[in-house]
């Protein structure tokens, strides 16, 4: 291999492989064993020590395309989250998190925290002076996730960096809805990366998993954690996840191709009172996003025009289907109020701008006219 820098669709095809010896097969063989021997081996392996042939090769991958020196795959998203925080939070110590989480991660901090003595705060917005104010003596980490759901918030990441290494804090992000094909966290400054592999990095909607990056020095230490908490995955969905990487760049920049025209497409229709896309110039993190990632994802958020019932018109929608995930090659739209944010109060929904006709849009690869038809003829079935 020559020095020079990998493209990324070569990172997301070739590396990490695990070479087929035996038979010089095209594809990594998959190696089911629990039990490795453990006379004359350099290492001891064991599923639970995140450190089979298939688990390596991935997280090799995974690291590369992060720009990290270490990676480490998980049984889900949340499996990853709550491990990379418990591997560095402990009793007395305090979080800042962002206001705008992903609800499981919401429930994480304020049902399992205060078990362990772990003090949190939450910001009241999302950028860095938000963060900020929520800074104590005993802070240790904070937190962020960017974009955010379902408002597709922007937080500037340089900016929360700055503050973080100023009071010596560690910063963790959930790049989950940007995948990195579009931010790569790392290069900014950012300490630990976390995807919920179940979403652009499986990419089919067949997949539980989740991942975490950092310095070599920082995954030892999530290690320690995360063999005692046992949330690895399985080596044939690990190899499943390998081969839906083979595509992440393929496939995502077709999202975000067809996101930004759904978008413009919205955005002009009579009938649709806002889009919150951060490729649009409107969006109030549109600079931001430019600034620091390289495409704008494949997520956005639309209101309907008072008078279009939300709910008669996703059950209108034919090809693009309901669902409660996203990030899969299919569209797919849900509420908000009645699936991600609904065990948020009215008023917590109100305070975030999370009205109840929002819809969440996670734009797929499809052909975009197609999309675009779909929208056309649901809207108007909502006003017969
Ligand atoms: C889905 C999701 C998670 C949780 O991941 P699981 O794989 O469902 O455990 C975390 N963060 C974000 C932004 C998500 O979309």
């Amino acid at each position: 291999m020559t020095k020079k820098k990998m493209g990324l669709n070569t990172v997301c095809t070739h590396v990490g492989d695990v070479a087929d010896k035996q038979f010089k097969g095209a594809v990594s063989p998959i190696y089911l064993s629990t039990s490795y021997a453990f006379e004359d081996v350099e290492l001891k392996r064991y599923p639970r020590y995140f450190n089979t042939p298939n688990q390596e090769a991935l997280s090799k991958k995974i690291a590369k395309l992060e720009h990290a020196e270490k990676a480490m795959i998980f049984g889900s998203g949340m499996a990853a989250i709550s491990t990379a925080m418990f591997a560095f939070l402990k009793k007395g110590d305090h979080v800042v998190l962002q206001e705008t989480l992903y609800g499981g991660t919401f429930n994480l901090v304020t049902q399992e925290f205060e078990k362990y003595g772990i003090e949190y705060s939450f910001t009241d917005g999302w950028e860095a002076k938000d963060f900020k104010k929520e800074i104590k003596k005993n802070t240790k980490v904070i937190y962020v996730e960017t974009p955010s759901n379902p408002l597709l918030t922007i937080t500037d990441l340089k900016k929360v960096v700055k503050l973080a290494k100023k009071h010596k804090l560690l910063t963790m992000i959930d790049n989950t809805f940007a995948s990195p094909v579009n931010q790569n966290p790392i290069d900014l400054g950012i300490d630990i990366v976390i995807h919920s592999a179940t979403k652009y990095l499986g990419g089919h909607s067949d997949i539980l998993a989740g991942a975490v990056v950092g310095s070599k020095k920082h995954m030892d230490q999530i290690w320690n954690t995360a063999i005692c908490y046992g949330g690895s995955l399985s080596d044939f969905t690990v190899w499943m996840l390998e081969r839906s990487i083979k595509t992440l760049g393929l496939r995502v920049k077709a999202q975000n191709r067809n996101a930004k025209k759904m978008a413009q497409f919205l955005d002009s229709h009579k009938d649709i009172s806002k889009v919150y896309y951060p490729g649009l110039k409107s969006h109030p993190g549109h600079e931001v996003a430019k600034a620091q990632m390289k495409g704008y994802g494949g997520m956005l958020s639309f209101e309907l025009k008072k008078g279009i019932d939300p709910t008669k018109f996703r059950k209108k929608l034919k090809l693009i289907k309901p669902s409660m995930s996203l990030a899969g090659v299919e569209s797919t739209v849900l509420s908000p109020t009645q699936t991600s944010h609904a065990l948020l109060t009215p008023e917590a929904r109100k305070k975030q701008g999370i009205k109840d006709g929002l819809i969440r849009f996670s734009v797929g690869i499809e052909s975009p006219q197609d999309l675009m038809d779909d929208i056309e003829q649901a809207i108007k079935a909502c006003k017969k």
